[in-house]
């Protein structure tokens, strides 16, 4: 199979909203009026950000899911996507795997694939969604406020929980193990969330390295500093949950570890004004999401973290680093 087969089996379909995709030198989109779009580019590399053995549909999922998160931390709606495929040989299976697991999240999302590039060379993944915000609505990390509260979205710490134990780290039950996976492979971009908090929301990002490190980089964006609650904070693995009678309670060092600095969470970590208590509230309902107060920002910079007491706890969680 050429490259050009491999792209009509695989990754052409029929576009309906954008006015051109595969198949010409550049796809064609059509931005409304009155709206701005949203870019961002995301790359999967193996053995950097997933093991050579994962099942490729999960990898479809994950590869999309990433970028998707990146929308909706920017309250953007997605709209179309490309794809920059490096494979180091044709393996159908594979293929037919991945793009099931690309393809479907698209379709959940209603975001194209509208082009892309193949190449043969180490199995590499780099996708590039584009979206739609009406302009001058976009969440952006610059806008927190001393006062604001700060939330985050759903469950952290479960991914990171996984791949400790998948690279032998730590030991986990099958059943715990498999289910802390699923956060690690297949994880929930909340674009939901991410919409619903347009005009709530003071500022917003993606937690994909590390709550707290991505937090400073909202606290250095608006200027601000912040205080954590770990009283909080420790109970959002959902591992803790599925632990059954017969599992050791996970150590609460570990699970800080993972909480505050585990990444490949992909929930959202977001500021917003104490007085829109309710409004939060409303868009965390309306887009079925759970959320959680776990801090304030401050106007002096730094990010102090406290026990359930207020009491100072030592920040020694150093989030993910490429080059570290
Ligand atoms: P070019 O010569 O401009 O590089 P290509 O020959 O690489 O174009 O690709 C042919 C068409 O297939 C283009 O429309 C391109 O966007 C699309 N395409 C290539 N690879 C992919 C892919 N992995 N997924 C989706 N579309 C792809
Ligand atoms: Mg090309």
């Amino acid at each position: 199979m050429g490259e050009f087969d491999l792209i009509a089996r695989y990754f052409t379909r029929p576009v309906r909203h954008a006015v051109l995709g595969v198949g010409d030198d550049c796809a064609l989109l059509a931005p409304r009026t009155g709206m701005q779009l949203a870019i961002s580019s995301d790359m999967l590399v193996e053995g950097r950000h997933f093991f050579a053995d994962v099942d490729p549909e999960a990898l479809g999922h994950k590869a999309l899911a990433v970028n998707l998160s990146d929308l909706a931390a920017c309250g953007a709606k997605p709209l179309a996507f490309t794809l920059a495929l490096s494979l180091p040989r044709v393996d159908e299976a594979w293929l037919a795997g991945f793009s099931r697991g690309l393809l479907a999240l698209a379709d959940a999302h209603g975001c194209e694939l509208v082009g892309g590039d193949t190449t043969q060379g180490p199995l590499n993944i780099c996708i590039t969604v584009f979206g739609e915000v009406p302009t001058g609505q976009a969440l952006l990390r610059s806008r927190a406020q001393p006062g604001d509260d700060i939330y985050v979205s759903g469950t952290l710490g479960d991914a990171r929980l996984a791949l400790e134990a998948l690279l032998g780290h730590i030991a986990l039950p099958a059943e715990a193990l498999a289910r802390a996976r699923q956060r690690l492979e297949r994880p929930t971009p909340r674009v939901a969330l991410g919409l619903a908090l347009r005009g709530v929301a003071t500022s917003a990002m993606d937690v994909s390295d590390g709550l707290l490190g991505d937090l400073s980089h909202i606290l250095q964006a608006s200027g601000a500093g912040a205080c954590i609650d770990t009283s909080k904070t420790i109970h959002l693995i959902a591992a803790k949950t599925y632990s059954t009678s017969a599992t050791s309670p996970l150590p609460p060092e570990l699970v800080h570890q993972c909480t505050l600095a585990g990444g490949d969470d992909y929930e959202l970590a977001f500021t917003a004004p104490r007085a829109r208590r309710d409004a939060v509230a409303a868009s965390a309902q309306a887009s079925g999401t759970p959320v959680t107060r776990i801090g304030t920002v401050l106007a002096e910079p730094g990010l102090r973290l406290v026990d359930a007491q207020g009491q100072a706890v030592e920040n020694r969680y150093a989030s993910f680093d490429h080059f570290r």
